[in-house]
């Protein structure tokens, strides 16, 4: 087979790839635009992510294709719900059963435990991220092992652990492919299911360029992704410990399942004679009957297709292996104690919600500050910091539609606006934007204030000069202009087309 210079079938040293699945041609891009980062972390001063989504606004090729990947997600999982007569009973069901757990939590538990250690696995306890990672390399320490692989998991993302393993000296891979590319990005995942869906191909072709020496400035797809391939393998078939996360656990049972597209939880589970699992103790369903309800939900809510490639089942550690389960609370029990904020523990991580936002589809998940981004984001990241994330509730039009596509039935607007009572009754709330709220409450709660309002801004919207409309204290002219003033409002229109005929009809109906 002869070889051209845009057969994307060899590597830049004429070596062909073994495993590349097509020959489509190698783009170069001609004008790349810089990835917009993420939100500035500034310690325990509130994230801005007003700022940080500024900047990506400022991207128009990145805010393009984020939007729209996003939305023909969301569009997939219409498709895959409206193909289901039962999807309003599914998600119910999802919604009881899980409620039903999280209120027997502490059963449910113990009932894990003991059918684990019955299968053979050891379990352990971490009430917080700190415990968590000294478990980890605890039991990494016990059995000499230097180098681990681990399949995507946002909890070890919560509790900090790579970087907290990575300087104990322990050599981390990811073999989540979007996860690998964040990792050699040195970047955080900006969404729970597909983690760099913020980079363009030609972000990823500059990360692998930098860290795998590829190409630079090829950025086809199957190159990028064989490279990957071929950098990776050897890593995994050589790691001391495999590490995953667990998208479900079966208290009847003491089962871990994972559901992945790439099979990578299976690659680390299985490579390596040590399995750790790290899970949240929400993941819990009572028993085996109650999965498939998820399973069905899961990826049609996630990526719009009937069912992730893999749904692996764990229950025990293989002959001559050791497989460890640590439970992990971290702020989840203090949530549960929490009357408005509880059944976020119901999330199952799809991501639907944020698929379906417009603030997050056009923002990014960096511009949260945090590992959960988008609706769910808003919910629960200030749980773990109300301070650092005070300003996130703030982040949502709470137009209802990440409620309405959940698929655990999480009252998600709702809750994001009582996070705001709460951000405003503990003083969270900036001067500027509480004073300006409190003048629109007052404007708002009298109807002749409103109208005379009303009637002024008009006239004043067309004299003002730009400077004061367009000020710091207009956020949201800071990206747009306002639109044109109607030349009549409702109230002047009804007034003289309705009213008089709106009071004879009255008149006529109380004589009759
Ligand atoms: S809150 Fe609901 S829609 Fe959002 S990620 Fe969790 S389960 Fe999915």
């Amino acid at each position: 087979m002869s070889m051209t210079d845009n057969d994307s079938s060899f590597d830049q040293n004429g070596k062909r790839l073994e495993n590349a699945e097509a020959t489509s041609r190698p783009i170069h891009a001609k004008q790349r635009e810089a990835q917009p980062k993420g939100a500035i972390d500034r310690g325990n001063k509130p994230i801005d992510h007003a700022e940080a989504a500024k900047r990506f606004l400022a991207a128009p090729e990145h805010l393009k294709f984020h939007d729209e990947r996003l939305w023909d997600l969301r569009q997939k999982r219409d498709k895959q719900m409206h193909g289901l007569p039962e999807w309003e009973e599914l998600r119910s069901l999802a919604s009881a059963i899980k409620e039903h757990t999280l209120t027997h939590l502490d059963t449910y538990l113990e009932q894990f435990e003991a059918a684990a250690i019955a299968n053979g696995a050891t379990v352990h306890w971490a009430k917080d991220g700190d415990e968590h990672n000294r478990i980890v390399l605890g039991i990494l320490r016990d059995h000499n092992a230097k180098t681990l692989i681990k399949s995507k998991s946002m909890l070890t993302e919560e509790c900090g652990m790579r970087h907290f393993l990575t300087d104990q000296g322990i050599t981390i891979t990811e073999t989540d492919l979007g996860e690998r590319i964040q990792q050699l990005d040195n970047e955080a995942p900006s969404h729970v299911v597909v983690p760099s869906v913020h980079k363009l191909r030609s972000d990823i072709s500059d990360v692998f360029a930098r860290t795998l020496g590829t190409e630079p400035g090829n950025d086809d797809p199957h190159y990028l992704a064989e490279s990957q391939r071929m950098t990776t393998r050897p890593l995994i078939l050589e790691a001391d410990a495999g590490m995953t996360g667990g998208n479900f656990i079966i208290a009847e049972t003491g089962t871990v399942v994972t559901c992945t597209n790439e099979g990578n939880a299976d690659l680390s589970a299985n490579t390596p004679k040590l399995h750790i699992v790290s899970v949240g103790i929400e993941k819990l369903l009572p028993r085996v009957e109650h999965l498939g309800v998820f399973i069905r939900l899961l990826s049609r809510s996630a990526l719009g297709s009937p069912i992730t490639q893999y749904t692996s089942h764990f229950r025990a550690p293989r002959r001559g292996a050791e497989m460890h389960i640590v439970l992990v609370d971290n702020g989840r029990s203090a949530r549960l104690a929490l009357p408005e904020f509880w059944t976020s523990l119901k999330c199952i991580r799809c991501g639907a919600c944020m698929n379906t936002c417009p603030v997050y589809r056009r923002s990014g998940g960096l511009s949260y500050g945090f590992t959960y981004s988008g609706p769910i984001g808003l919910v629960i990241d200030p749980t773990f910091n109300k301070h650092k994330f005070s300003n996130l509730p703030f982040a949502s039009t709470l137009n209802g539609s990440c409620t309405n596509v959940c698929p655990t039935k999480i009252n998600l607007h709702e809750q994001i606006y009582a996070w705001r009572k709460v951000m405003a009754d503990t003083h969270e709330v900036p001067f500027a934007k509480k004073t300006v709220m409190q003048a629109a409450g007052v404007v708002l709660g009298n109807p002749k204030l409103y109208r005379a309002a009303i009637a002024t801004a008009d006239k004043a919207l067309f004299s003002l000069p730009r400077f004061a409309l367009y000020s710091r204290m207009n956020a949201w002219g800071k990206g747009r202009e306002n639109p044109a003033t109607p030349g009549q409002n409702f109230h002047v229109w009804w007034a003289k087309n309705r009213a008089a005929k709106a009071a004879t009809a009255k008149n006529g109906a109380v004589k009759s």
